[in-house]
């Protein structure tokens, strides 16, 4: 094989010689200021950057949405082969680093296993090559190469220059600059339809625009006009951004959460990162202005956590970005990430997670849906997305940095499903998906004044699941009797510190006032597991759903216990009061929270200030071990309810908020189903009203077993209560309580609940 002469030293002279890449993004810029047409200013910059280097050829492939490269321009190789000539992603050595999102640099390319050989190309002879993916928020849009007939190996600071160029043409690309070079029929990938499967958080079907939570800033000047400003912009604005994170440590909401305090110390440690800060001062020495420097290294701090599975790697790599959004606010002056912003009309929030307070944050007026990367489907955004009926979706894998503010989104809350860019058939199937549930909606709503009565004649009472004052005008609109189940910890766990006794009188008596006559079960405090109040925060533990949690935290401290519950009889007025004690172990311990109670009564009593004309105590069944002590504590209650998201997570030994096994068990399989049971028999036996509020209730085959047994009053999230009533209407109770019966006694042993239920709705036509 004939020896290639050895033109390295001239690449390497040629580069100072031009000016390295300092020029070269000065000369690019002056190229970009001229009106030159799309295929014309591209040919200009891949000449630019082959005489700058020293190379022979400069290559710019830009990555359709059918996953191929294509060539866009070219220096040194056949100018024929522009537009013509493709790679796949991972395939030849251009595949490779578009796959990888690395740059490749190799002294023989030929020689390398993924060489791929483009006849058309002419590239055989060239054998020096370097390589670098063009990345805009992590995603490979491109790869940008050089070669040079002779043998050697481009070194790390033509890699920096190179990757430095590639930024600028990342966001040429990204703003439609080569838009009339894309072939009829293609488009770019930046822009291709994307689809996630995430997880349902709150169920629905949302069509709408992507609004970036955390919105992404823009840098509009790339090239430095005098580095040494750059370099003193850049420090400048590291030291603002190390001084906002001390600030953080001594701000109130921090001092006492350790969660937080963790992130912070991470972040503290990045920002003082001498790796970190490196890279963004080479980036600026190489001719970028201290914003697109940031834009540069960040750039390849996501691309690595797109491709990171180890979820504590992906969790720092997550904080550097975040790190690295901070500084680019610092630089460019951005608004702070928490103002409030004007929403289109479809709203759809994507982030990367999100809190309670945040959602309620935005105009929900406008706001359709939500997408986070992170959460549970028992996360408080998650509960409180589902009491405001607003469609979530988490778990979405990497949506933020795919996504743009302004891109077309649909959710699929019930299936977890997210299309981003969605192509114009996926969009008419969802349109039609609405229109479905419109109609299924007004349907429902047909049904308001309906009574629930089975054909058979059982009224079953149907009730409200509830929690803040902002989800209960849908009474108004579902017709339900009254809200079954009102938690009060969400007020403390979307504010930011203990809310005072006249804060909690006011959304206790607001809440009141707007049920009037209907009845309203206030449920205690019931904090700690995975109702996370970071105010209140003590020792990290081991497992905290069993935890201190709860009754337990309540009992141990009585001072929070009583401002609750004065503050529920001051809001009372007089009225009748119903409250609810939760996460009962035994009776002695209901016992000591009623005397907690009845104390206040006789407090207020004796202050002169008017007592509820009827007050109601009641326990929730939710721990196994009340169970077995059900007749002593049914003589202590004027009424029970069964919270099956607990009950059954403690049954099965399955944690609740763990997606990986919450779902293993089915509620209504037969052991599950004995022990609701167990409760609605001593119910019976002592002639204590029994409500289900656990989401059991909410689901139209779960809650056909729970009528099955003989529950009558359901409590549920709002948007249940159509398609139960619905379920209820149609369904003739006697004989599937009877062949139920038979199962659950076991003279009908080898039947399972589900599969029968299913025959039964068969028979019956029951929409479930
Ligand atoms: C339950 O546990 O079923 C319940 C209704 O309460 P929460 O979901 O608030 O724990
Ligand atoms: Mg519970």
């Amino acid at each position: 094989m004939e020896r290639p002469k050895d033109t390295g030293t001239k690449a390497i002279d040629s580069i100072k010689s031009s000016g390295g890449p300092r020029v070269l993004l000065r000369d690019l810029r002056q190229t970009m200021a001229e009106s030159l047409g799309g295929q014309e200013r591209l040919d200009k910059i891949v000449d630019l950057i082959a005489q700058n280097m020293g190379a022979e050829v400069c290559s710019f492939y830009v990555l359709r949405d059918d996953a191929a490269l294509e060539l866009f321009a070219t220096h040194g190789l056949n100018r024929e082969a522009v537009h013509m000539t493709t790679l796949r992603v991972g395939e030849g050595l251009v595949g490779l680093i578009a796959a990888d999102a690395k740059s490749l640099s190799l002294d023989n390319a030929p020689s390398h296993p993924s060489f791929a050989y483009r006849a058309e190309t002419g590239e055989d002879k060239f054998h020096a090559f370097l390589g670098v993916p063009v990345l805009r928020a992590g995603q490979t849009l491109g790869v940008l190469v050089v070669q040079n007939e002779a043998r050697r190996v481009f070194g790390e600071e033509e890699t920096e220059a190179l990757l430095t160029t590639a930024t600028l043409l990342a966001e040429m690309l990204a703003t439609s600059e080569f838009e009339a070079l894309i072939k009829p029929g293609a488009d770019i990938d930046l822009r291709r339809p994307r689809s996630f499967e995430g997880m349902g958080f709150a169920e629905g079907v949302a069509l709408g625009q992507v609004v970036l939570h955390d919105p992404r800033v823009v840098v509009r000047n790339f090239v430095a006009d005098d580095v040494g400003h750059e370099r003193e912009r850049l420090e400048a604005a590291i030291r603002t951004m190390r001084v906002s994170i001390d600030d953080m440590f001594t701000s109130g909401d921090m001092q006492v959460s350790s969660e937080h305090r963790e992130i912070l110390e991470s972040y503290r440690m990045f920002a003082h990162d001498r790796g970190w800060v490196r890279r963004l001062a080479e980036a600026v020495t190489g001719g970028l202005t201290a914003e697109a420097a940031v834009e540069r290294v960040q750039n390849d701090i996501r691309a690595r956590m797109q491709r990171q599975s180890d979820p504590y790697i992906r969790d720092r790599l997550h904080d550097l970005d975040d790190l690295a959004n901070r500084l680019l606010r610092v630089l460019t002056g951005a608004s702070s990430l928490f103002e409030q912003r004007e929403l289109p009309d479809h709203a759809i929030i994507v982030a990367r997670n999100l809190g309670p307070a945040e959602l309620l944050e935005y105009d929900r007026s406008r706001l359709r849906g939500i997408v986070l990367e992170e959460g549970a489907t028992t996360s408080h955004v998650a509960i409180i997305a589902r009491s405001l009926g607003i469609v979530a979706v988490g778990h979405a894998d990497h949506i933020v940095s795919m996504s743009e503010t302004g891109d077309d989104i649909v959710l699929d809350g019930s299936e977890g499903r997210v299309f981003l860019r969605p192509t114009p058939d996926v969009e008419a199937t969802f349109l039609e998906k609405i229109r479905l549930r419109e109609k299924r909606q007004e349907a429902y709503a047909a049904l308001r004044d309906v009574a629930p009565v089975t054909k058979d004649g059982t009224h079953i009472t149907l009730l409200h699941n509830s929690g803040l004052v902002a989800d209960l005008p849908a009474l108004n609109e579902t017709g339900a009797e009254g809200v079954g189940l009102f938690r009060t910890e969400l007020q403390f766990m979307v504010a930011s510190k203990l809310p005072r006794l006249a804060e909690q009188v006011e959304l206790y008596k607001e809440a009141m006032d707007f049920v009037g006559e209907r009845p309203i079960v206030f449920r205690l405090l019931d904090i700690g597991g995975d109702k996370v109040v970071p105010y209140l925060r003590s020792a990290a533990e081991e497992n905290p759903a069993m935890g201190w949690r709860s009754l337990r935290l309540a009992l141990d401290r009585p001072g929070l216990l009583r401002t609750q519950v004065r503050a529920l009889l001051q809001a009372a007025q007089g009225r009748a009061l119903k409250i609810l004690v939760p996460m009962v172990t035994e009776t002695e311990e209901y016992c000591r929270a009623t005397g907690v109670i009845q104390r206040e009564v006789e407090r207020l009593a004796r202050s002169g200030a008017p007592v509820p004309e009827k007050l109601e105590l009641g326990a929730m069944i939710e721990v196994p071990s009340i169970l077995f002590e059900l007749d002593e504590l049914l003589v202590h209650t004027d009424f029970i309810s069964i919270g099956s998201n607990d009950l059954i997570q403690f049954l099965t030994a399955t944690d609740r908020a763990n997606t990986r096994v919450a779902n293993s068990y089915d509620p209504i399989g037969k052991p599950r189903l004995r022990a609701i049971k167990l409760v609605v028999d001593a119910a019976t036996r002592h002639n204590v009203p029994l409500t289900m509020c656990g989401e059991l209730a909410g689901r139209p085959m779960e809650a056909l077993a729970l009528l099955a047994i003989g529950m009558t009053k359901l409590s549920m999230g709002p948007s249940s209560i159509g398609p139960i009533k619905d379920m209820v209407l149609r369904c003739d109770l006697a004989p599937i309580a009877q062949s139920i019966g038979a199962v659950l006694s076991g003279e009908d042993r080898d039947r399972n609940i589900r599969d029968l239920l299913n025959e039964w709705a068969d028979k019956q036509n029951l929409p479930i």
